[in-house]
């Protein structure tokens, strides 16, 4: 389906084929049945560890494949092609990259190759119910007590967090010292005093996902738990969103060409009035619009993906991509739905699903207002 494009060589068109296997093995015919549980099982994990598939990006010494990002990519790209919306690059793209980048020695050897075998599944927690976008202005506290510290807080909106076995999370070390005052601390699943909401968060798309709160009573965990220095959680966020909100624009990207492949498929054999839905010029119009705009996502979010292997992406860049992406992908996919008839509405078609799940990208890993300012800032 997907033309060879300059960025990936024969290595990673193998690894392609392998991860769509796994994605129409382990993921296409389960997926309603994870929809309808609100989440993806534990085992699900254990078989994509099993098949290379978790955190790519980490090396061999600590359980992971040892590729790059190009093939987060592959795995990014396979599981949106399945109309799969996962945790997984919340788990690989996010939360490894923290432990693989600051983590001490320890924390690496201690989580990271269970997280490439998928036998613990990672969360980031940085959200809470009081805040948001404003990410400074959290309120978990983390305070020194000898060797540990001893957590307070609530996180909301977790991805992976109903099934989570670790979860990073955003603390106050410091309340009085603003974003300084931020630091990412490891929590273990067990540790007495963090619990998870009793279920997964009853949210209008992304079913499979279980999303959840995480609460934090006087956890104890030893000082070998922080994510890097104390006080500089907020910079080591603000250095792996873009990697973040990069994910989000290859994912949505992914969708849109798959959506459109589909879509056009269906207008070829849909008949009204006696003909093909495809014959009214209404319907060439706004597919031959949507193909132009996501050529030109295309050729963009390959630009920004070489930019990134080639050095890490800026945060202006990451934010102008996720967002064109993502206001693109709720355009268009809402034209397509509507190609689709009263078919769109329903769940035997891929696109009212795409649809749904399509909603909250413009909204989760930094909203379209908040990567506006950031972009701004640039002007
Ligand atoms: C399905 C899902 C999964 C998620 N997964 C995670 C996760 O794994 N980990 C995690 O930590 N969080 C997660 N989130 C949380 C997500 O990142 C936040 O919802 C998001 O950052 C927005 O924060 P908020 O919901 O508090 O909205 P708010 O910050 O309250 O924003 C509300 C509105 O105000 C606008 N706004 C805010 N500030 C400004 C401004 N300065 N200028 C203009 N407009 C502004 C926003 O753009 C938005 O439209 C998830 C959310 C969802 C829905």
């Amino acid at each position: 389906m997907t033309n060879r494009r300059a960025i990936f060589d024969d290595e990673h068109e193998q690894f392609r084929e392998q991860v769509r296997r796994f994605c129409e093995r382990e993921i296409a015919p389960h997926y309603r049945d994870w929809e309808r549980e609100g989440l993806t099982p534990r085992e699900f994990w254990r078989k994509a560890g099993e098949a290379g598939v978790l955190c790519t990006t980490i090396p061999t010494e600590y359980g992971g494949p040892g590729g790059t990002f190009l093939h987060a990519c592959v795995v990014t790209e396979e599981m949106a092609r399945v109309g799969a919306s996962l945790g997984l690059p919340v788990h690989s793209d996010m939360v490894s990259p923290y432990l693989m980048h600051y983590g001490s020695e320890d924390l690496k050897q201690r989580l990271l190759p269970k997280l490439c075998a998928g036998e613990v599944v990672a969360s980031i927690g940085m959200t809470e119910p009081g805040t948001g976008s404003d990410l400074k202005n959290i309120r978990t506290s983390a305070v020194r007590d000898g060797d540990h510290w001893v957590i307070s807080g609530q996180k909301v909106w977790i991805t992976n967090g109903f099934n989570c076995g670790v979860v990073v999370v955003a603390c106050k070390t410091d309340p009085a010292a603003g974003a300084k005052g931020v630091s990412l601390i490891a929590v273990e699943e067990g540790t007495p005093g963090f619990t998870k909401g009793a279920r997964p968060m009853d949210k209008i798309g992304l079913k499979a996902q279980d999303t959840a709160e995480l609460f934090f009573d006087d956890v104890r965990v030893p000082v070998t738990n922080l994510v890097g220095e104390e006080g500089r959680g907020f910079r080591y966020l603000m250095e792996q969103l873009p990697q973040e909100r990069l994910v989000i624009a290859v994912r949505s990207c992914a969708i849109l060409e798959t959506q459109l492949e589909n879509t056009i498929g269906y207008v070829r054999d849909r008949k009204a009035f006696g003909t093909p839905l495809l014959d009214f010029q209404n319907t060439q119009f706004k597919l031959a619009e949507a193909k132009a705009y996501i050529t030109a996502l295309r050729a963009f979010v390959d630009a920004c993906i070489a930019e990134h292997v080639a050095g890490g992406i800026s945060s202006e860049r990451a934010s102008m991509a996720k967002l064109v992406a993502t206001e693109t992908m709720g355009r268009y996919l809402d034209e397509f739905l509507q190609l689709h008839g009263g078919y769109g509405y329903s769940n035997e078609y891929g696109i009212g699903r795409a649809w749904v799940d399509a909603r909250v990208t413009r909204i989760a890993g930094g909203t379209s207002e908040v990567l506006k300012n950031i972009i701004a800032r640039g002007l």
